[in-house]
């Protein structure tokens, strides 16, 4: 039968086996099993902080050429900060939440003008550039710098609950202190134990390889389903596994269910050019490229219907293109796209827009949901005139 188990202090380690023995097992572990992705080759700490705002919310295998792609075209901090925004929007075009990107770039700017160029190597300094928390602080700090700095994402989190049979929601106060205070004795049991060789030669400092076998473990291993105790370095001292109740951890309080909606955009076309139009400052998205479009109120009978009266087109010179299913933040939209060569209303386009060509239509960027109308375009049928 499963322990009752009440919280646990956030000082002092109550944990099996001692924080030493853990990292001592993580550390071989990782020596052995770490993936070889490009930003382990470097210890640059602007690839890594790069690497690193990427990977929040998105998976490794669509970061990947993202960032290859990303320190190409912005090698250093300087070539970020004296971008245009514009091109930078471009790079980051499909992988979301762009307010990362612009993050990025504030930041850059004021390394290379208040910082001189010295990129910060501490969690305080760090944690006063735009768009760094806590977790990427640490991230930073530990992995570009071998700082005995802690980490807590959701892989985290998820290895560290389960090892320890962490009651509670890890969202709140309490938790939240607790898992700092032991991925803290983690990361400071693995200084001094020397370089760890990674399997493809490279060589990480003790406290950046800690922190990234934790994030590997959670990833890897100790999946959110269908955790592999089996393969695991932990799994002799790990408290779930002994109760097998690896499933349950963390105790994450469901979300409330994401909200429904449907948004409709039209690509309009005249003598081969297209009308698009950017998103002003202050809106999600913003600077970002879009076809004009509306959202659909919930009473709606069609979609077809409701765009043909906004647009004063009769319904059957909107051509359907297939319909695209997105989400942002906790909404989930269903966004109806259509072809059209010519609308009864132009006043409805507005006027911060321009028509642009098929070639430029791949020059700007963006929104991951409009680009794949873009993708869909050569497919339409586009009714006759
Ligand atoms: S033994 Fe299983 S549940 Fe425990 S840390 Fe390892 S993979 Fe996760």
């Amino acid at each position: 039968m499963r322990a009752s188990r009440t919280a646990i202090a956030p000082t002092g380690w109550d944990g099996p086996g001692t924080p030493g023995d853990l990292a001592q097992s993580l550390l071989q572990w990782f020596s052995t099993e770490a993936r070889d992705l490009p930003w382990r080759r470097t210890r640059n700490p602007y690839g890594i902080w790069v690497s690193e705002i990427m990977l929040q919310q998105t998976q490794v295998q669509t970061v990947i050429p993202y960032w290859n792609r990303w320190m190409e075209a912005f090698p250093d901090v300087h070539a970020l900060a004296t971008a245009s925004e514009e091109r930078v929007l471009k790079q980051w075009e499909g992988l979301g939440y762009y307010s990362r990107a612009r993050n990025l770039q504030r930041a850059a700017a004021r390394i290379v003008g208040s910082e001189a160029g010295r990129f910060p190597d501490t969690v305080e300094s760090l944690l006063e550039m735009p768009g760094i928390g806590r977790y990427t602080a640490g991230a930073i700090a530990s992995i570009a710098f071998n700082r005995p700095a802690p980490i807590l994402d959701g892989n985290v989190i998820r290895v560290l609950t389960r090892l320890l049979a962490l009651r509670g929601d890890p969202r709140t106060r309490l938790l939240q202190e607790i898992l700092w205070a032991r991925a803290q004795d983690l990361v400071t049991a693995s200084e001094g134990r020397g370089d760890v060789r990674m399997p493809w030669g490279e060589r990480l400092g003790d406290c950046s390889a800690l922190n990234q076998s934790l994030m590997e473990l959670g990833a890897t291993v100790c999946l959110p389903k269908g955790a592999r105790c089996e393969i695991c370095p932990l799994q002799t001292r790990c408290r779930a596994r002994a109760e097998g109740t690896q499933e349950r951890y963390p105790e994450t309080t469901p979300r409330p269910a994401p909200i429904q909606k449907v948004h409709a955009a039209v690509v309009v076309e005249h003598a081969g050019r297209m009308w698009v139009r950017q998103r002003p400052a202050g809106v999600v998205n913003a600077g970002f490229w879009e076809f004009p479009g509306l959202e659909i109120p919930d009473t709606f009978d069609s979609v077809r219907q409701h765009v043909a009266r906004w647009l004063s087109v009769p319904e059957d010179r909107l051509a359907p293109l297939a319909p695209i299913r997105h989400a942002i933040t906790r909404y989930r939209i269903r966004l109806e796209s259509f072809h059209t060569t010519g609308i009864g209303r132009p006043d409805v386009l507005g006027s911060a827009g321009r028509w642009v060509d098929h070639r430029e239509l791949e020059v700007l960027a963006f929104t991951a949901a409009h680009r794949r109308i873009v993708r869909l375009l050569p497919k339409a049928a586009v009714p006759a005139a």
